[in-house]
């Protein structure tokens, strides 16, 4: 039971200011937790649910409250089970001190000197009877089996409808966390996976200092498009943009729709003399890709602002410039890469 309640609260990715109450509720669940601890733990776990995160809530309180069911149902099976070991145990009992007693009677029929025939009839008379106690013991016996055996399948029948419930939770927190990461025009990362991934490079970079470019991309004129062929359009040229830079880049380069028509591109392992090759390619292929609308062959180009990690960097520094590179580029004509490596004063 443990098991199944630290593997909920791995799946309900607790906020880290919960951290602490987390943690102490798992302390509690790894000492081994009783059975009439069960529904107080739940019950905290509902609160740190309720307090600490807002999706898939109310999906959650239901599987608690359905878990708390269930662990009930296996407390009444228990105490079932249990009850009919005792019966089972007392008919034992009873059918041992029948048998004892017969044979006694038998023992004191054999010392009475009672004729053969006499004999005869008496230890007859006692073994149906043995039998007979035999017979009754067995029925009770093959009745007690069956119940138990009922309702070991009634409790696996519900089990594995708990055990339903959490995958459909679990895939929906998948869910719901990839679409939290993804902009759902283009399907590419976002603004939010950017903030994680760009964290990630950044600390790999500070330990390991191999090269690290990133590019700022904006659309050019993208405004004219939507002015021109309208927001459909726009949005149209926004998912193939998207498209080709995917298949342009690296498996290892980070790509996320910035916002608007800004995509932001984390080169890893790559100084900016090879960065700039890449992004001149990728410049080339916006230009090359064919847009066509109202029978007219629309040309889409982006400016693209770059920079490296150097020695003393933080993010927003180097963000900072690529980003004013791109004003650079739009000031040099647009349609082309611009690259910065320190600040000017
Ligand atoms: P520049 O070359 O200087 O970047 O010009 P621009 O027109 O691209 O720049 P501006 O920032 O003036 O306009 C950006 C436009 O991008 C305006 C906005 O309507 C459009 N845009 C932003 N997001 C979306 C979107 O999701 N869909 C569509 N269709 N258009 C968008
Ligand atoms: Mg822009
Ligand atoms: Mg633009």
């Amino acid at each position: 039971m443990g098991g199944i309640l630290l593997t909920m609260l791995d799946l309900l990715n607790i906020p880290p200011s919960w951290e602490k109450q987390e943690e102490s509720i798992r302390q509690r669940i790894a000492r081994g937790i009783h059975w009439p601890e069960i529904p107080d733990t739940l019950s905290e776990i509902v609160s740190l649910v309720n307090n600490s995160t807002n999706q898939m809530q109310k999906d959650t309180e239901f599987f608690l409250q359905n878990l708390n069911m269930r662990l009930c149902d296996i407390q009444d099976f228990l105490a079932e089970n249990k009850q009919r070991a005792q019966q089972k145990q007392a008919s034992g009992e009873h059918l041992d001190l029948a048998v004892k007693s017969h044979i006694e009677d038998i023992n004191q029929r054999l010392n009475s000197g009672a004729n053969l025939g006499e004999l005869k009839g008496s230890i007859e008379q006692h073994l149906d009877q043995i039998m007979g106690e035999i017979d009754v013991y067995k029925n009770q016996e093959n009745e007690l089996d069956e119940e138990t055996l009922e309702s070991v399948k009634a409790l696996t029948l519900r089990i594995e409808t708990l055990e339903k419930e959490a995958r459909v939770i679990r895939d929906n927190y998948i869910e719901t966390k990839e679409q939290a990461y993804t902009d759902t025009l283009t399907k590419l990362p976002n603004r939010l996976a950017y903030e994680k991934r760009s964290l990630q490079e950044y600390s790999r970079w500070q330990r390991y200092r191999n090269p690290l470019s990133v590019a700022v991309c904006d659309l050019d004129l993208f405004k004219r498009i939507n002015d021109n062929y309208g927001h459909t359009a726009g949005d149209k040229v926004l998912k193939k943009v998207g498209d080709v830079f995917n298949k342009c880049l690296r498996n290892t380069d980070f790509i996320c729709r910035f916002g608007g028509e800004e995509f932001v591109i984390l080169l890893a392992e790559t100084s900016l003399e090879p960065a700039k090759l890449a992004m001149d390619k990728l410049r080339r292929s916006i230009e090359e890709s064919p847009f066509h609308f109202r029978g007219e062959r629309v040309v889409v180009t982006v400016s693209i602002g770059l920079s490296e990690f150097t020695q003393g960097d933080s993010l927003e520094k180097v963000f900072e410039r690529a980003d004013k590179a791109v004003y650079e580029a739009k000031d040099l004509g647009r349609n082309q890469v611009v690259t910065r490596t320190i600040e000017p004063n």
